[in-house]
């Protein structure tokens, strides 16, 4: 079964070891991995982390520029796609197809220029925030409520957008970019559902009634979300499956029949968050990714749900907002 993760945080990790062999790493994600995982688009996530860019769009761009070698050095084996016409021309093309995405936009700096010019760049999804408060909003807890692996509320949590960020969520509806709510306050979550035109996504976030960490989604958010015609991609970190067993196949599949019943099918996604997420995990990279696919069609998963979760729903919201 093809797939398409909507999130990952491996070529920020292979900058900052100094990795530039994407072929075969010691990562949960290279070309190898990704070819015998079967992926059909893997979203790579430009993480702009507060404590080391203080949200200089200059540094920033570091990473990207290391990026932009890797891309070279592998030009032949890979290609970035934009757009739903990229992705069908590419298909059949040999090469692994990559969409760029962003974890925190606060290197923008309330300025839509800088906007446009990461549009360009190439993202086709931008998360608002991460887990900091920036020019368009607040996280949904702290850096240091995650690492402890606590549900504890960040006292933001209520918080909606800022002024700002409700110009930012116009301009990404009209030039065309996925709106990420994973790591926005629950606050700012509601107020995209009110004013976002296009459907937005969460790319990589489980469900809260589950377990009940800050990062993944309520119940209400998720009939909300899905009615809105977003997705939620699951996330493999295992204090976000399970506090006490970790990421097991049995507590994804719990969270996908969860996310189904309540969101419907529609909703299901992949947001594997490799190269972000640490601990024991029952699928340890992406080479090993088809064994979540077996699991579903044991757990009696029809073969058309399946196939929306690996990459049909996710193809569906790139078709309404990227085009
Ligand atoms: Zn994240």
């Amino acid at each position: 079964m093809k797939i398409i993760d909507l999130h990952s945080d491996t070529i920020l990790g292979m900058k900052m070891k100094g990795e530039e062999n994407f072929e075969n790493n010691e990562f949960m994600i290279d070309l190898t991995k990704l070819a015998k995982g079967e992926s059909f688009v893997q979203c790579l996530g430009f993480f702009d982390f507060k404590p080391m860019s203080n949200y200089d769009y200059e540094v920033f761009k570091q990473g990207e520029q290391f990026a932009e070698k890797i891309f070279a050095k592998y030009a032949d084996k890979l290609t970035i796609v934009k757009s739903v016409k990229d992705i069908a021309e590419a298909e059949n093309s040999g090469k692994q197809m990559f969409m760029l995405t962003k974890e925190d936009i606060g290197c923008i700096n309330s300025d839509l220029n800088i906007l446009k010019a990461e549009y360009d760049f190439g993202y086709r999804i931008m998360g608002f925030t991460w887990n900091f408060e920036n020019c368009v909003g607040f996280g949904n807890s702290t850096d240091a409520v995650v690492r402890e692996g606590s549900p504890t509320v960040y006292p933001h949590m209520n918080d909606g957008l800022k002024p700002f960020g409700k110009q930012v969520t116009e301009y990404m509806n009209e030039l065309g970019v996925i709106i990420d709510c994973s790591h926005l306050s629950d606050g700012g979550f509601w107020d995209l559902i009110d004013i976002s035109t296009k459907p937005f996504i969460a790319t990589h976030s489980n469900c809260r009634s589950i377990c009940s960490h800050v990062r993944n989604l309520t119940d209400e958010m998720i009939k909300a979300l899905a009615d809105k015609g977003g997705i939620s991609g699951l996330n493999f970190c295992p204090e976000f499956i399970d506090e006490k067993t970790g990421c097991t196949i049995e507590g994804m599949i719990a969270h996908l029949k969860h996310m189904m019943k309540v969101g419907g099918e529609d909703f299901l996604a992949c947001g594997t968050d490799f190269d972000g997420i640490g601990g024991e995990l029952e699928i340890p990279d992406f080479s090993k990714i088809q064994l979540l696919i077996q699991a579903m069609e044991t757990a009696g998963f029809t073969a058309n749900q399946i196939e929306k979760f690996g990459y049909k729903n996710a193809m569906r919201v790139f078709g309404e907002v990227i085009g």
